[in-house]
């Protein structure tokens, strides 16, 4: 499927269980050669199996593949990117968990944020399975590719749309020294560990789970500490902030509502 549809992530997710957002497919249409106007992201997803959700703004939605290892700076890695369904815009700014039962059930940070600019015509580039661009992000910067694999008869399994993510050599290649998914364990927006992350996610439920329950009060604890500790402005404002989007709670169904039409 061409990039520009949430059909497919509509279609895995019930609303009425997840606080990922349900999204629409933005109008602004993306503007190629616009340094700085189309957003690039990195979600570390703690779901089944841990993995990097690498995505690029393109068609009104976010291009998504899944990265297992994450991503590296060293040009001689070839990471596997599995090319999954596009993603909402607005998914770029969830951070939080997806509840057990649901799609990709888990934690899931912001690990990085930023910009990309594609290197050549995008919809071409994604028919041909060779997509040159280069990112700006707080945690990566410079050239990358992805590269489709010809056939499904390659090393990673004949399962999914197989794809290639490889850091160019350019001077923000790092061929050596810690990985780049070692050295930032923390969330770009909230400055939040994965567990804290999860941790806070039990107080989004706290009217409906035992006061007296001991993780909560660690919980609060940490989430202010790294919220006052983080340099960022933005970290207090957006840790606070899925807590004061969920005055309700997400598992209790609306009643009214009928079944949306897939
Ligand atoms: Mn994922």
């Amino acid at each position: 499927m061409p990039s520009g549809s949430l059909r497919d992530y509509h279609k895995k997710r019930d609303f009425k269980l997840t606080a990922e957002p349900k999204g629409a497919v933005a109008k602004r249409k993306s503007a190629a050669g616009k340094i700085g106007k189309l957003r690039y992201l990195i979600q570390k997803h703690d779901a089944t199996r841990l993995h990097y959700d690498f995505r690029l703004e393109w068609n009104g939605t976010l291009m998504s593949w899944a990265v297992p290892k994450g991503p590296s700076e060293n040009p001689d890695d070839k990471r596997l990117a599995v090319h999954v369904e596009d993603h909402p815009l607005d998914y770029g700014n969830f951070e939080g968990t997806i509840p057990k039962g649901q799609y990709g059930g888990g934690t899931v940070m912001l690990w990085d944020v930023g910009h990309w600019a594609p290197l050549g015509d995008v919809d071409e580039s994604m028919r041909k399975g060779d997509l040159k661009f280069a990112v700006l992000g707080e945690r990566l910067k410079g050239g990358f590719a992805l590269v489709r694999l010809k056939n499904r008869n390659n090393k990673y399994g004949s399962k999914g749309d197989n794809w290639l993510l490889i850091k160019e050599k350019d001077p923000y290649a790092k061929p050596g020294g810690k990985p780049v998914t070692e050295r930032n364990l923390r969330s770009a927006k909230s400055g939040r560990t994965m567990e804290e992350i999860s941790r806070g996610n039990r107080e989004w439920h706290s009217n409906r789970v035992d006061e007296k329950d001991p993780a909560m009060k660690p919980a609060k604890k940490a989430a202010k500490k790294v919220a006052n500790k983080s340099p960022k402005k933005s970290a207090k404002k957006s840790a606070a902030k899925p807590a004061a989007k969920r005055k309700s709670p997400p598992r209790v169904p609306a009643k009214k509502k009928t079944r949306r039409a897939r």
